[in-house]
């Protein structure tokens, strides 16, 4: 369980944004499905955008058997991370403008889900943090699309959290500039849901219900 720094995840720069304990680091990553794992390829750096959804102590992402991502990064140390932009910061000189947001930096060693009841289980859990109760409406997967997925996961005890929020924190000799100077919220919104083609039932409520990138409380 994260609560203390490692010597990785101390962060040195605007130290007093990061955070450690799990609440925190949790609620970040339920917040925002859309993660970037980083790893090296060939002996260089790649960020591949991703889904992940955490189950407890682990994050989880899924991929084709023959990503090079998935492949790659399978036993391999990793960098996951996951941000929600929640504001920009205009301030009265150009230093000093900034983004409000939450993030999360989590490192390890990506373990691959093997097994089908444990492959099924991961991806039972993905469909239920997003759209609860629509696995078991759905046709049910066959041995061959199991087998086509690749879901690797990560622990969450090396992990950090850094928050930004608030106003532009220009120092008192700018605070009399005449510029305007404020924050410009960001907001992700939901459009009404479009049946696909030939669809004649209605919205299901996890649709309905689904949520982007949840605000910050
Ligand atoms: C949307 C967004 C925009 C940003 N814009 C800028 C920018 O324009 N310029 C800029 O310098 N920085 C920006 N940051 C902050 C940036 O992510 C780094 O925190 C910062 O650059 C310090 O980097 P560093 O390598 O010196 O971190 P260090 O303090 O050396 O990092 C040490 C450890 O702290 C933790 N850590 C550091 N940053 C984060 C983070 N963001 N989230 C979670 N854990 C973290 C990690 O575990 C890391 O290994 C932005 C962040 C976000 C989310």
């Amino acid at each position: 369980m994260t609560a203390a720094p490692s010597p990785r995840t101390r962060a040195r720069r605007l130290h007093h944004k990061a955070a450690y304990d799990r609440a925190t680091i949790d609620a970040i990553l339920d917040a925002m499905p859309v993660a970037h794992v980083g790893y090296i390829l060939e002996g260089a750096p790649v960020v591949t955008p991703t889904l992940q959804w955490r189950t407890g102590d682990r994050i989880f992402w899924h991929g084709s058997s023959a990503s090079r991502m998935q492949k790659t990064a399978t036993g391999a140390p990793v960098c996951v991370t996951v941000t929600l932009t929640d504001a920009m910061v205009l301030a009265r000189s150009g230093l000093e403008h900034s983004v409000n947001y939450r993030s999360v930096m989590v490192f390890g060693t990506a373990v691959e889900v093997t097994g089908a009841a444990a492959k099924t289980a991961a991806l039972k859990a993905m469909m239920d943090r997003m759209f609860p109760g629509r696995w078991e409406s759905l046709r049910p997967m066959t041995a061959q699309e199991l087998k086509a997925t690749r879901i690797l996961s990560l622990p969450l005890t090396e992990a950090s959290a850094k928050i930004g929020a608030g106003m532009p924190t220009d120092p008192p000799e700018d605070l009399s500039w005449p510029v305007w100077a404020g924050v410009l919220p960001i907001r992700f919104a939901m459009g009404d849901p479009i049946s696909a083609p030939g669809v004649d039932l209605a919205v299901p409520p996890h649709a309905a219900a689904y949520r982007f990138g949840h605000p910050a409380q």
